[in-house]
């Protein structure tokens, strides 16, 4: 199974993730967090994303097509995976059709949180990661059991530079100019379900797996 989540940053996408991953037993394969491992590593790939992160814009498609897909061919993906924020441009869609087709495979369905950009903007504020896990907490709308501690694996929280308001701004404006186009792209082949993200987090997650189940009873009809 090969499951995209869309959604604008701070839609909630890491979040219901990190649980849809666990209940599919699929691998969550997350760019954004790639890229911050080789980021913290220094590799050369961290190195040239750089300067693209801080600002807030999107890495050039070839590098990070070239990484993802590396992932995606990895054997701990098993051809499964539960992406989330690639892809995030119609070319990055297209490569990855692309290479999902030369093994016969395809992507099987798109679950797209809509959350208004005043929400997003509210919860990257207030976003709080696991430096080791990656797992997101927030301030107010979910805060970790001790202040500044993750409740899975007790690694420490930080704050994104990326999330103060300015840049959390721009990631939104290209988030509508380059990555909102995808959603016609994904509908336009059947594949997109649209879900409500400005629910809770148990509601949201209760609604993506009503709509898996639902594609998997119309499949074993068909
Ligand atoms: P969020 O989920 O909050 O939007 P991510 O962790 O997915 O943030 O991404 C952080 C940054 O990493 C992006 O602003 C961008 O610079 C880079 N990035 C992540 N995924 C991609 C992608 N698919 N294409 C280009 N750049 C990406
Ligand atoms: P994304 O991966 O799409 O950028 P995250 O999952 O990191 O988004 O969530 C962004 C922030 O919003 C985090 O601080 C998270 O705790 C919070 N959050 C996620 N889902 C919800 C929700 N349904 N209601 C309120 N806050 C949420
Ligand atoms: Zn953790």
């Amino acid at each position: 199974m090969y499951i995209v989540l869309l959604g604008p940053p701070g839609a909630g996408k890491g979040t219901q993730a990190l649980t849809l991953s666990k209940r599919l037993g699929i691998m969550h394969v997350a760019s954004g967090d790639l890229f911050r491992h080789n980021l913290n590593k220094e590799t050369p790939l961290g190195l040239e994303a750089k300067t693209y992160m801080e600002r807030g814009d999107l890495v050039p498609n070839d590098l990070t097509v070239r990484m993802v897909l590396h992932k995606l061919k990895s054997p701990e993906c098993n051809h499964e995976a539960l992406l989330d924020g690639f892809p995030r441009t119609i070319h990055q869609a297209k490569s990855l059709d692309e290479a999902l087709g030369q093994e016969n495979k395809a992507i099987d369905v798109v679950l797209c949180l809509q959350v208004s950009s005043e929400k997003v903007i509210q919860r990257l504020s207030g976003r709080w990661i696991c430096q080791d896990c990656q797992s997101p907490y927030h301030t107010f709308n979910a805060p970790p059991i001790s202040q500044g501690i993750c409740n899975h694996c007790k690694g420490a929280l930080y704050q994104r530079p990326d999330d103060t308001e300015t840049t959390a701004a721009n990631r939104l404006g290209v988030y509508m100019k380059q990555t909102s186009p995808l959603i016609d792209y994904y509908n336009n082949q059947g594949k997109l379900i649209e879900i409500n993200g400005e629910q809770t987090v148990d509601q949201v997650g209760q609604d993506m797996l009503a709509s898996l189940s639902r594609i998997e009873k119309e499949r074993s009809v068909r």
